[in-house]
């Protein structure tokens, strides 16, 4: 008997879901109103997913990816799950192009507890990676003039701060997050933490290792410009050298299911079901004739 055991957590979170929901149904009322394929009518602000395939399964719905806000001139723009910083808002409201905002609620949340802390007095820690545009777009909504710290040395170095306020980008480890609290804890005598991380993620990676630890070979679906996909790979790989990280089933090597009996999968929280199923079918083509199971691990 071979399996095909598959992470339950596997592919969109809820917030990606959202967003490409959202996008669908923007291209759909597009296209009603005849305004596709007439020109420059929607746009995203950066690829609304870490997924090619799945970008360019937009594109032909018509919403097409811009990298600034200088680059659009009227028109819709879509928000994707990150969120959009203040000022590339204010930008886009000055042009009189439509937003429509499909930034995650939980990505709202951090913004929020960010803003509130900083009206608040608080000094804000982002936990996260600064260059990311989830973090860039919290870091926006803080009050100007309010100091912000982004790493363990800039909290052990901070001088004249009472008070901090804690958020984290939404898919940092509590690991990481727990690091910058206990530093924070033993510099500044008063500290509020708001756990902003989002659950998909801590429950994405725990069952992707515990398939990995049941497999045979462990294969991670997902955008090789995906963090967090290729957080899952590296993670996996701890548990299960044979893992393979690819974006589409076609990618893997000829020999890969080689005295294998158990094939483990997972995807990252932007990859679309339908290259999950591609490799289910690719891995059942390649066992023609043996009996399998697929099974769901949770
Ligand atoms: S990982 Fe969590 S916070 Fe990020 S888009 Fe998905 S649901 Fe939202």
């Amino acid at each position: 008997l071979k399996q095909i055991l598959i992470a339950r957590s596997a592919g969109f979170c809820f917030g990606v879901k959202r967003a490409i929901a959202i996008a669908n149904e923007t291209a759909s009322r597009g296209s009603a109103d005849g305004a596709s394929g007439c020109g420059p009518e929607i746009r995203s602000l950066g690829p609304l997913i870490h997924n090619p395939q799945a970008v360019e399964e937009l594109e032909k719905k018509g919403i097409r990816v811009v990298e600034s806000v200088e680059e659009v001139e009227g028109g819709k723009v879509i928000v994707r799950s990150h969120g959009i910083t203040r000022s590339d808002r204010a930008a886009l409201d000055a042009k009189k192009v439509k937003i429509i905002d499909a930034t995650c609620p939980f990505v709202n949340k951090a913004q929020e507890h960010a803003r509130q802390l900083s009206a608040e007095g608080y000094a804000v820690v982002v936990v996260g990676d600064a260059n990311h545009p989830e973090v860039k777009s919290i870091i926006s909504y803080i009050e100007p003039g309010v100091p912000i710290l982004t790493s363990l040395a800039g909290l052990r170095e901070a001088s004249g701060v009472r008070k901090v306020g804690i958020v984290a980008q939404t898919t940092q480890s509590f690991e990481n997050l727990m690091q910058f609290v206990s530093v924070a804890l033993r510099h500044f005598p008063e500290v509020r933490v708001f756990n902003t991380i989002c659950n998909a993620t801590v429950l994405r990676q725990k069952e992707s290792t515990a398939v990995a630890g049941k497999a045979d070979v462990m294969v991670v679906l997902g955008g090789y410009n995906s963090a967090n996909t290729r957080r899952l790979a590296e993670i996996c790989r701890e548990i299960n050298p044979r893992t393979h990280h690819v974006e589409t089933a076609d990618e893997l090597p000829g020999g890969f299911l080689e005295g294998v009996s158990t094939v483990g999968v997972t995807a990252g929280a932007s990859t679309p079901q339908w290259i999950i199923e591609a490799l289910v079918a690719r891995i059942r083509g390649m066992w023609a004739g043996e009996e399998i199971r697929v099974d769901l691990y949770q």
